[in-house]
């Protein structure tokens, strides 16, 4: 018999023009009127961080800007954003951007409260309590981080991607609005689709999946298969924009009910050591470790096949595994998503410890199929 649980208490409102309503969301929620905007500098330079702040403030709110947020953001930097909510006395948080910006106001609004750094919490050394309260204002259609428990922070010192998880790390309001992602540059539209791609899938397959995260999943890689490549070649294309926000949405709600698995844990491990963007990081691993996950479990893949819309019923569970790989492989020529051995710095000389630190990442006991270190040296 089928048992599982199920929680999300993100509230969601979606649409074009959502962002205009986030003055009246944050108050319904009961947010103090002492906002701290986390942000990063691109969000600044396409004018998106002023008109989130122009609007905060024209609804009677005040507004501390902290525009320090990285990509693979870094432990150092919400331990200075934690000082600067503390010293300014604000009482919640509003992230504007993409995973980078919200997870980094996830662990502000924990360790504003309840100091510690942001390794403790991820190794089991702290423990966790109720948090300021955050809103998050996706502007990349990848992470889903709106609508999850998880920050994923990483170590100066050691290049480890930690991932802090807790009820408490759940954002209170998620307000999403596509036409705030229309100035998203090319790749990274691309990188971010495909990183929400891997979501679904993963998050679908994966052993730790039921029956509500499949159903998100499902969804979310109906929308995302079609949409991506609509959206990469058309930016102010708003339908497939829209699509993609939602198909981001429900692909965060299928993994963070469930887990990631071994794309993942590789992703996480080149992010970590190369500052690799994370979905770019995500897409060079997704045919390899799928076709090693297929190879085992074809009946499962066979659905995931079928979900993309890339087989039909009548396809036998093999052809439709076939049928998905290749489909897979052309769409990601499409999106000019390169090979691992094209990206910057990536040396085979780390193989072993990219593998040590896949095989650390607690996502790969999730994989849908046994992860050995020779199995990750093969991928
Ligand atoms: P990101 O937040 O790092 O942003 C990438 C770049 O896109 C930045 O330079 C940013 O300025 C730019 N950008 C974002 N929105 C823009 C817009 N509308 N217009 C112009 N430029 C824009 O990228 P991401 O892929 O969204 O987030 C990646 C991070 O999220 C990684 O650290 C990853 O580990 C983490 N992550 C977290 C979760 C979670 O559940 N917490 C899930 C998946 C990934």
């Amino acid at each position: 018999m089928t048992s599982f649980e199920y929680a999300c208490s993100t509230r969601i409102d979606f649409g074009v023009g959502a962002v205009n309503r986030l003055p009246e969301n944050l108050t319904s929620a009961g947010f103090g009127r002492r906002i701290m905007l986390v942000t990063d500098p691109g969000l600044v330079t396409a004018g998106i961080a002023a008109r989130v702040t122009d609007l905060l403030e024209a609804n009677g709110f005040s507004v501390t800007l902290f525009d320090l947020v990285k990509p693979n953001p870094r432990d150092s930097d919400c331990l200075e954003g934690a000082a600067k909510f503390r010293s300014r006395w604000c009482d919640a948080l509003v992230a504007v951007g993409g995973g980078s910006a919200m997870d980094t106001a996830k662990t502000i609004a924990l360790l504003a409260r309840h100091g510690g750094t942001p390794q403790q919490y991820a190794d089991g050394e702290l423990s966790y309590g109720e948090v300021a309260p955050v809103a998050c204002v996706p502007t990349t259609a990848g992470t889903g981080s709106e609508v999850t428990r998880s920050a994923v922070i990483t170590e100066e010192k050691t290049h480890r991607k930690m991932t802090l998880k807790h009820e408490w790390l759940r954002p209170q309001l998620a307000v999403l609005d596509p036409v705030l992602t229309r100035t998203v540059p090319k790749t990274i539209t691309a990188a971010t689709g495909v990183d929400a791609l891997v979501h679904a899938i993963e998050g679908y397959t994966c052993k730790r999946t039921q029956p509500i995260s499949q159903a998100f999943g499902a969804q979310a890689m109906s929308l995302i298969y079609r949409a991506l490549p609509t959206a990469y070649e058309n930016p102010d294309d708003i339908e497939a924009r829209s699509d993609m926000l939602l198909g981001s949405l429900l692909a965060g709600l299928c993994f963070g009910s469930a887990d990631v698995a071994s794309v993942h844990c590789l992703a996480e491990a080149l992010g970590g050591l190369y500052d690799t963007p994370h979905g770019l990081a995500n897409a060079v691993f997704l045919l390899p470790v799928l076709k090693y996950n297929a190879s085992e479990n074809v009946a499962l893949h066979a659905q995931v096949a079928r979900h993309m819309g890339v087989a039909s019923d009548s396809d036998s569970p093999d052809e439709a595994v076939s049928q998905m790989l290749l489909a897979l492989s052309e769409w990601l020529q499409k999106l000019d998503i390169p090979p691992l051995s094209e990206l910057p710095n990536v040396s085979r000389s780390d193989e072993a410890r990219i593998i040590e630190l896949a095989m650390a990442n607690s996502s790969t006991q999730s994989n849908v199929r046994e992860m050995s270190v020779e199995s990750y040296r093969a991928i």
